[in-house]
């Protein structure tokens, strides 16, 4: 039998500090998974990063370990959810894209 995959959450508003610490920090929790392969992400991981009934979480595989990501519909720089563009992963809105595109 091989190694579980681990199963990480994160959020891209946690992003920066989870690149500063690249150090997995293993939280000692596990869940099974059920017969449709669901798992309940813990009480405390869903307080501690925000996240609610109906948000979105976004699935990347890295190495052997299933990411887990809070979807941010929201513009990276200003935090408007309006006339949101994706740049890369990133959502931007159209004011912050057009002041990029100016420089200013
Ligand atoms: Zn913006």
């Amino acid at each position: 039998m091989g190694q579980a995959p681990d199963i990480g959450v994160g959020s891209y508003q946690h992003e920066a500090k989870l690149a500063l610490n690249m150090a997995r920090k293993h939280t000692g929790m596990t869940r099974k998974v059920d017969d449709l392969g669901r798992i309940v992400l813990p009480a405390e991981i869903r307080r501690a990063f925000d996240i609610h009934v109906g948000d979105l979480l976004d699935i990347s595989v890295q190495g052997n370990q299933i990411v887990l990501g809070k979807v941010e519909d929201r513009c990276i720089f200003c935090g408007t959810d309006v006339d949101l563009i994706q740049h890369h992963d990133k959502l931007v809105c159209l004011v912050c894209r057009k002041s990029l595109a100016e420089g200013v």
